[in-house]
Order: C-alpha cells, then sequence, then structure tokens
C-alpha cells in the first residue's frame, strides 16, 4: 500500500504525532552520553576528536562546522577566524601542485554572515596566515586551492608566520619523511596582537576580524599504518606549542612547546577526545622534548 492510498484524515494524523513528537522536550532524554562526533561526518582529519564538538548549525555562530575534503574546521563568526583547523596528514596528500595562491571567501560560511574577504587583511600589518598549510595539501590543483580559503586564514604576525610557525609546519613535513603520518590542530586564541606596523592591534577589516594574542598547534605523530586512534599509546609523541602573535617572537619553535593539558586550559577545548581518557591523562600532561628539525 502506498502512501496516497491513506486518507487525508490518516495523514493528518500522523502530522500531529510527528509533532508531538518533536515538541516533547523528554524524546531523546535517554541519551546522556554526549556524542563527540554528532553532525560530523566520519572524517579522516576527525578520526581522534571533534575538539568543541562543532556542529553545522546555523544557530551555533561561534561554533560552526565545515567540512571539506582536505581539513575540517570550527568556524566563529564572531572572531571572523577558525576556532580550530584539523587535519590528517600523510604522504598521499603531498604532491607538485603548484602553490595557488588563489585566497578567496569560504562558500560554506552561511550567506547570512559576513565572508571575510581576501582583501580584508591589507596593509593591516598581518599576514593571511594559513592554519592547514599550503605546503601539506600538493596532491592536486584543487586540494591545494582548497587551502586558501579564508576560513583557513589568521591574522598572523609576519616573524610568527614567516619564521617559527614556519618552521613547525617544515619539521612537520620533515616527520612524514621519516616514515610517519600525522593528525594536526591548529587555531589561535585570546585577543591582541602586534604586526608590522607596530604596536597592538586588537581588529582588522573594520572590526570584523580579531587579531588573536596566540596561535598553537597540537601534532600526533603515528608511525604510517592503520587503525590510528587504536595506535594512539601512552608513549606517543604528542608536540603542542602555544605561540605569542608577535613581532618580538623568536625564532625556535622548540622553546614554545607547552602540554596539550595547557592549551586545553587556554582554549577550552578538548583534543584527542576519541582516545581513552587514561592515555589522554599521560600524553596529554607532558611537554615534548624530542628534537626540533
Ligand atoms: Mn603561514
Ligand atoms: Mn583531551
Amino acid at each position: 500500500m502506498s502512501l496516497f492510498t491513506f486518507g487525508k484524515n490518516s495523514l493528518i494524523f500522523i502530522g500531529f504525532i510527528i509533532l508531538l513528537n518533536a515538541c516533547s522536550p523528554s524524546a531523546t532524554d535517554d541519551n546522556v552520553t554526549p556524542n563527540p562526533n554528532i553532525g560530523s561526518s566520519n572524517s579522516e582529519h576527525l578520526a581522534l576528536g571533534n575538539p568543541s564538538n562543532a556542529q553545522t548549525d546555523i544557530n551555533a555562530p561561534t561554533n560552526y562546522l565545515i567540512e571539506k575534503e582536505e581539513f575540517v574546521l570550527s568556524y566563529n563568526r564572531d572572531r571572523g577566524l577558525a576556532n580550530w583547523v584539523s587535519w590528517h596528514l600523510d604522504l598521499t596528500w603531498r604532491g607538485n601542485a603548484d602553490r595557488q595562491d588563489d585566497f578567496r571567501p569560504d562558500t560554506q560560511v552561511p550567506e547570512e554572515w559576513y565572508r571575510v574577504t581576501q582583501n580584508d587583511y591589507r596593509n593591516s600589518g598581518f599576514d593571511r596566515g594559513h592554519l592547514c598549510p599550503s605546503a601539506d595539501r600538493t596532491r592536486s590543483v584543487s586540494v591545494n586551492s582548497a587551502t586558501f580559503v579564508m576560513t583557513n586564514m589568521m591574522p598572523q604576525s609576519p616573524n610568527n608566520n614567516r619564521e617559527t610557525w614556519r618552521f613547525l609546519e617544515e619539521y612537520s613535513r620533515d616527520l612524514l619523511d621519516q616514515g610517519n603520518e600525522l593528525y594536526i590542530i591548529a587555531g589561535s586564541y585570546g585577543q591582541g596582537g602586534s604586526g608590522s606596523n607596530g604596536g597592538t592591534t586588537n581588529t582588522i577589516a573594520e572590526g570584523k576580524v580579531v587579531v588573536p594574542s596566540n596561535t598553537w598547534k597540537v601534532i600526533i605523530v603515528l608511525a604510517n599504518g592503520s587503525g590510528d586512534v587504536s595506535r594512539v599509546t601512552n608513549n606517543t609523541r604528542v608536540i603542542a606549542v602555544d605561540m605569542p602573535n608577535t613581532q618580538s617572537i623568536g625564532n625556535d619553535w622548540g622553546k614554545y612547546r607547552v602540554s596539550v593539558d595547557q592549551l586545553e586550559q587556554a582554549t577550552g577545548l578538548d583534543f584527542l577526545s576519541n582516545v581513552s581518557t587514561d592515555i589522554q591523562a599521560v600524553i596529554e600532561a607532558k611537554v615534548d622534548s624530542g628534537p626540533t628539525k
């Protein structure tokens, strides 16, 4: 029997039952355990967790999930910035594509919101600093181009972006060449940085983009393999850094290493939430002391 053989009254009745269920606040109250992956796909980029339980929900403007083939991020409309960008990096993402430099607004930002443009950082004294680096996405022209959306940028002091931050990016790719795959989460927090115009700047783009006070990154290092979440152990190398977004930053990224716990405290995020809490407790308390080049 097809739906169309129901009488008009039956359809109204079914509609009423659906309405009743939707209005009932207790309908799903049995499920009290928060699922960190609600609203997200099984993206490889979130295999270790969704650090802020971001959802693609226009009513969550400060923690709005944007998923791409190349990376996943939580966007904060009120800062004009990502809270975090998360990506898996292994050798399959690397290739010979040239840097595309096609900075542009991200059309996955809801059209009701302001979409930061490629011109919004102009003359600000801050770089359009990549979170997921262009050089981590060189498998194809389209994959590289994806890194140039403005939701993947932060106003970064030139010395931070071009030296300290870049040296860590380059070291990450060295780790790839040594037989590893990486999970990387990067973002910014706070307000007020110094760029090439001097002084402290709190916002750019007529207030639409916050200049963060700090830039941070978490890198989980695994030997190449499969079943990645289950391979994270108490001995897994985790590199976390918290850097000032200032021109006076030193260029040795290793000096800015902190524990993941410190970063969780500073950002309010929960990293590695898909890893058992016992293992998180061990690896998040350590400060990396491994090689820096
Ligand atoms: Mn950069
Ligand atoms: Mn955690």
